[in-house]
């Protein structure tokens, strides 16, 4: 596996691989690696020549220092991870180099509300953050292919919209969510939970499979929402939203017409200190 850390470094290795057409996959990944994530790679290794992934926590989509302070980071270890998996690059960035000066942080894009709600409400200025490391790292690394979790799925749709409105050459891949043996979502944060969080946090992955059970069955999508957030209040658990939502423009569902062709359920929660998010398809495929 290569090892970059430069931008001009990176480029040149890229410049001369394209010389012989090969297709460049990419996973953008703020490290403390897990196998979701390594899922994301090896679906990129088995449609691309090239797989590059980086590891970059980016400090423009905290909006606390505190989080971004607390955020792990195990770069050794994710390098093992990704060389064991056939990863062919890791592009390891400093902020220096992503964001240098004179280099416009100000980039706007119309996000059509998709970031207005859920994780945009509630972290003001993350999904701009997000917005702006994508498209530079799109510059950079300029992928066929571009692979994001469903794990993040308001994300994954506001990266798609950004490449719509850009108009950019980019095809986006959305990767099922990884999940532990009882359905905890892997992430990175999972490792800040104490022993007790831990073996409560499935409650999130439970509370959206019964959500889905109820909207078969009829219950509204309101009365669902009052009754996830009833039932994830618990000693040491405080959910932040659960909203039942179009899949596409994530707008709540009007409760007197025809569900929307993609509903999904996203939830947060905050599990002691560390904040969880979760989602699942509850009518529809992606
Ligand atoms: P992060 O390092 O948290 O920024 O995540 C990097 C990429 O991995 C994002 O596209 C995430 O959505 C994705 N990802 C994180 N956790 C999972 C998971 N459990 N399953 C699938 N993809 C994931």
């Amino acid at each position: 596996m290569q090892l970059f850390k430069r931008v001009d470094q990176l480029q040149s290795f890229l410049n001369a691989e394209r010389v012989n057409n090969r297709s460049v996959g990419f996973i953008p990944t703020m490290g403390a690696l897990h196998a979701g994530h390594l899922s994301l790679v090896k679906r990129s290794l088995s449609e691309n020549q090239i797989t590059v992934a980086s590891i970059f926590v980016n400090p423009t989509q905290f909006n606390e220092t505190s989080d971004l302070d607390r955020y792990p980071r195990t770069p050794g270890k994710d390098l093992q991870k990704l060389a064991k998996v056939g990863c062919n690059v890791a592009f390891l960035p400093e902020v220096e180099d992503m964001y240098p000066p004179g280099h416009n942080t100000e980039l706007k894009i119309d996000l059509s509300g998709l970031d207005a709600r859920m994780e945009g409400a509630q972290r003001p200025g993350h999904f701009d953050g997000v917005a702006q490391v994508v498209k530079r790292f799109l510059d950079i690394v300029q992928p066929e292919n571009l692979y994001m979790g469903q794990k993040d799925y308001q994300q994954q749709l506001i990266v798609k919209q950004m490449i719509r409105v850009l108009d950019l050459p980019y095809r986006v891949v959305t990767v099922q969510t990884a999940r532990e043996e009882d359905g905890l979502a892997m992430s990175s944060r999972n490792v800040l939970l104490d022993t007790e969080a831990r073996q409560k946090a499935a409650i999130l992955y439970q509370t959206l499979q019964e959500a889905k059970k109820r909207l078969i069955k009829g219950e509204l999508p309101k009365d669902i929402e009052t009754w996830a957030m009833k039932a994830m209040t618990q000693p040491g658990f405080r959910p932040e939203y659960f909203s039942i939502v179009d899949g596409y423009s994530l707008q709540p569902l009007p409760d007197q017409e025809e569900l929307a062709e993609l509903v999904v359920a996203c939830t947060a929660v905050w599990a002691g200190e560390v904040r969880l998010i979760d989602n699942l398809p509850l009518r529809g495929n992606m």
